[in-house]
């Protein structure tokens, strides 16, 4: 971290400042002296270092990051890619590829078990499905909650396939003791609270990308939950709002690649929720693996038209197969598996 001094500071009130830095565990301060201005240089573990304390100060000019906020999971302090593994043998981040499939929303027994089924025959690894909604109107369906989750649990017992649904609030954490994965939605990226709490259970976490938030963000709300104690955070790009109104919302692709630099987190795209349309989902999957994506998110019904949500995005079991079919040629050539 640079802070650059206003011109003529006092030595005095230069040294008091330098006192108070050094209280940061872990940090020294390295001064260099212009004729005018004096440069301090902060070295050392400065993410726990607030930059609005020190623009607090009146003799401070200008404070510049040099090291990124965040430090668990930051790729310099852990080269080596996380691979995460579930409970039945599978894992995320290395030389397999996953793929989580399944509804928008959980409908009834027969819907999820239906879909499951499905999706298993063509090749996903995990099933999706949400039971605590999010959605933009109190009239539009909530979910099942509760029941969403005993059903998705059936589906699990019926098909073999680990489970990843929606938490959006901490009371709500006890529901999801048996679910493999708790997804994050965009909505809550930044709940800090619920962040914090899931950052003390022993089981992944799939963080969805706030609705206009930036990567930096995004690795700090990361950085919440592996603070916490649980490492085991898997990052998902499922677009984010822009100018263009076409598709649902516009779909980083390069997010994958920055994020394989910056961080050692395992990497999933959704191109159901970006794009929001069910043509776009071939497409941008394929652009996804070749990103270097280690998974996918797919939204698939078996009745999209009767869908209780994201039907036009969700695509028909048959569809999810022909898709399945052809990413299979784009994983091979990143050397990865199903
Ligand atoms: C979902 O996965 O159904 C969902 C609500 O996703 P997002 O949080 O990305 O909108
Ligand atoms: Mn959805």
């Amino acid at each position: 971290m640079v802070i650059v001094l206003k011109p003529h500071t006092a030595r005095e009130a230069r040294d008091q400042f330098i006192k108070e830095l050094e209280c940061y565990n872990g940090v020294s301060a390295h001064i260099t002296e212009g004729s005018m201005v004096t440069i301090i240089g902060l070295v050392g573990d400065t993410s726990k270092v607030d930059q609005d304390f020190i623009l607090a100060h009146d003799i401070v000019e200008r404070v510049t990051r040099v090291q990124e906020p965040y430090k668990m999971a930051n790729r310099k302090f852990h080269p080596k890619d996380t691979v995460i593994a579930l409970k039945n043998g599978l894992t995320i981040g290395g030389d397999q590829l996953v793929v989580m499939a399944g509804p928008c929303s959980v409908e009834s027994k027969d819907q999820i078990i239906e879909v499951a089924q499905k999706v298993k025959a063509s090749g996903a690894n995990i099933l999706r499905g949400g039971a605590f909604k999010p959605r933009t109107s109190p009239y539009s369906f909530q979910g099942l909650r509760a029941e969403g989750i005993e059903l998705l649990l059936e589906a699990k017992a019926a098909t073999g396939l680990p489970i990843v649904s929606e938490v959006m609030s901490v009371a709500q954490i006890p529901f999801f003791k048996d679910v493999d994965i708790i997804q994050v939605g965009a909505r809550n990226m930044q709940n800090f609270e619920l962040l914090k709490e899931l950052g003390h259970l022993d089981k992944p976490i799939l963080l969805k990308r706030g609705l206009s938030s930036t990567i930096e963000e995004w690795l700090m709300s990361a950085e919440y939950i592996m603070s916490g104690g649980n490492e085991q955070v898997i990052l998902c790009e499922r677009g984010i709002r822009t100018y263009e109104t076409f598709t649902r919302n516009t779909l980083d692709l390069s997010a994958v690649p920055v994020l394989k630099h910056l961080t050692h987190l395992p990497v999933v795209v959704d191109p159901s929720h970006a794009t929001g349309i069910t043509w776009l989902v071939e497409p941008l999957a394929k652009a996804a693996i070749a990103a270097g994506a280690d998974g996918l998110m797919i939204e698939v019904h078996n009745d999209p038209a009767r869908a209780l949500s994201d039907g036009a995005q969700s695509v028909k079991p048959e569809m999810f197969d022909g898709i399945m079919t052809s990413l299979k040629r784009y994983a091979d050539m990143e050397g990865k598996h199903f």
